[in-house]
């Protein structure tokens, strides 16, 4: 199965892919001491037992004892298959997956590759188009946007006319460019429209947006329909291109229109940009807080504009982790960002910012509205409401935050019954995380060890005099370090991965989750030069033992063992 990938771009995936952000967008996690926790998404359990290592990179259930790498927590979690993993991860890097002759999954990929090809023309050809077209330029003139910023964006045009795009029929149909009728006839499905390309993280064409020139027609927005290369929620508009033109990603404005994030770039605003005609989702936020941890959601005035906000809000809880801050900025009713920018300028748009409220701000206002809070009914009904949003922040700072505003506005200290109502039962009682006592000999802290700093082997030989000792879990010891020998500096995400499907690789990783007591990295050479030393000792007491029990006896020893016998009791071992 692993054949069909080399092996190198595995190990590279692993050592470039980070296991923590992995789960963590699928599984919160919390960091406690040197590694991550949470409650085990593989069994049902109350208290976490279940944590990530992010210096080995692997996870592991003292619980269920699942455990594996970021490749096996999507098979296991996402139900994917291993190509299909492989894949995943190397999307969200931005890697092609290479494949070894012959064994490539042929159709879906030449069949996207096409649809790319297919996708890029197309955008090219749009964007030739509206350099010959004057009525384009003057009516993207006329919205204040600059040749330079419709380069950015590569901003088209598709002219008047059903028959005007070029390329195999069949992927100008499969990726929505070409509307085919029920009687087989086909035509353009953008015509007269000021065209915008939707591009992936990397920067490929899979979709568009057009929009109208001439007010009369309709719809004003039209964008591609969902193909083998769109999936309008998991993508973000204007995204690639904010990657590309600023490096220091300071704060990101989310919109709801590409109208919005071109001209924002073209006011200076360079770092904004939209969803594609749905509510943003809690997976694009998410993906968002990677990229920058201020987010600003900006949103119309009006009360569409409000229910997009809170539904906006309600995504975002379950990200807000450590350091992450969402504001929310309402427009003055009838505008836009786009519209806005374009009257009032950038610093003007600069100082609706600073007046956008924080998360907290938003919540209690939008809720204290409702509420009567002068009356016992009406407190109670309010944090009958703030407790489905309150229980779904992770982070306990920022609940402790809205619990001290809850204090603030009901004027009223917190107690029990407050808390039952905000669905906290046991408040202050942190769910302890469980890792049974652990058990160290040399050899399982040698492994352990050799699993933190595989260079560690190096400056030992690969003792396999140790063989012919009865040490449990010796031979486990002696094939890791035989697997260092041969592949010197490999790292312990790749040495993990080499007992993939291997009968000791479940030992391995319940090795790899003890914690060692290691103050710094130079302790962790004197501790496992002692291991080694230790069972030297051991593989020598027992060959003693069995060669004096032989010669008593009354055996004969062989050529060989007469020749251990001398060193062993020489210390030439
Ligand atoms: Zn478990």
């Amino acid at each position: 199965m692993a054949g069909r990938i080399p092996r190198n771009f595995i190990d590279d995936l692993l050592n470039r892919v980070d296991i923590v952000e992995v789960i963590d967008s699928r599984v919160p996690l919390k960091k406690k001491g040197r590694e991550y926790w949470a409650c085990c998404p593989f069994h049902g359990e109350k208290s976490p037992s279940f944590s990530v290592s992010s210096g080995k990179q692997f996870y592991h259930c003292f619980g269920c004892q699942k455990s594996g790498n970021a490749v096996g927590f999507l098979m296991d979690y996402d139900h994917m298959e291993f190509v299909e993993a492989i894949e995943s991860l190397a999307q969200s890097l931005g890697l092609d997956v290479p494949y070894e002759q012959g064994s490539a999954p042929a159709k879906p990929a030449v069949g996207l590759e096409a649809m790319y090809q297919v996708m890029e023309q197309s955008s090219q050809s749009f964007e030739a188009q509206l350099k010959q077209t004057p009525a384009a330029i003057d009516y993207l003139k006329n919205r204040g946007i600059s040749g330079q910023t419709a380069k950015t964006f590569a901003i088209g045009y598709a002219p008047p006319g059903w028959n005007n795009l070029s390329g195999d029929e069949k992927l100008l149909v499969d990726t929505g460019m070409l509307v085919k009728k029920e009687d087989g006839k086909q035509y353009d499905r953008f015509r007269h429209r000021l065209m915008f390309p939707i591009r992936d993280r990397r920067g490929r064409t899979i979709a568009f947006g057009g929009r109208v020139i001439n007010p009369e027609d309709n719809p004003k927005y039209l964008n591609s329909p969902e193909s083998p290369l769109f999936h309008k929620s998991d993508e973000i508009y204007g995204l690639y291109e904010m990657k590309k033109a600023v490096t220091n990603i300071d704060r990101i404005y989310i919109t709801e229109g590409y109208m919005d994030v071109v001209a924002l770039a073209e006011h200076g605003v360079a770092t904004s940009v939209a969803t594609l005609g749905t509510a943003i989702n809690n997976r694009q936020i998410e993906s968002l807080f990677r990229v920058c941890k201020n987010l600003v959601f900006c949103f119309d005035g009006d009360a569409a504009g409000k229910k997009a906000a809170w539904r906006s809000l309600e995504q975002c809880l379950a990200s807000l982790k450590e350091g992450r801050l969402a504001r929310f900025l309402f427009l003055p009713e009838g505008q836009d960002p786009d519209s806005f920018i374009n009257e009032f300028g950038q610093e003007a748009f600069n100082q609706q910012v600073v007046s956008a409220s924080t998360l907290t701000e938003y919540l209690f206002e939008t809720l204290l509205a409702e509420c009567n809070i002068g009356t016992l009914e009406g407190r109670a009904q309010f944090l009958d409401r703030l407790r489905p949003y309150f229980t779904q922040i992770p982070l306990q700072s920022l609940k402790d935050q809205i619990l001290a505003e809850v204090e603030h506005r009901l004027g009223q200290k917190i107690d029990g019954r407050m808390l039952r109502l905000l669905g906290e039962d046991k408040p202050r009682q942190q769910a302890r995380s469980r890792q049974p006592e652990q058990h160290w000999t040399p050899t399982r802290l040698a492994i352990n060890l050799l699993l933190t700093k595989p260079s560690l082997a190096l400056a030992t030989g690969t003792h396999d005099e140790l063989a012919e000792s009865n040490i449990p879990g010796v031979d486990l010891l002696l094939k890791i370090l035989d697997r260092i020998h041969d592949e010197p500096g490999i790292t312990t995400q790749n040495l993990l991965d080499r007992f993939k499907d291997d009968d000791h690789e479940a030992h391995l990783y319940k090795l790899a989750a003890m914690e060692p007591p290691i103050e710094n990295d130079e302790s962790l050479d004197l501790m496992f030069a002692d291991c080694l030393q230790s069972l030297q000792k051991q593989y020598i007491d027992h060959r003693q033992k069995l060669l004096i029990t032989k010669l008593q006896s009354g055996e004969a020893l062989s050529e060989s063992e007469k020749l251990e016998h001398k060193k062993l009791f020489t210390n030439q071992i």
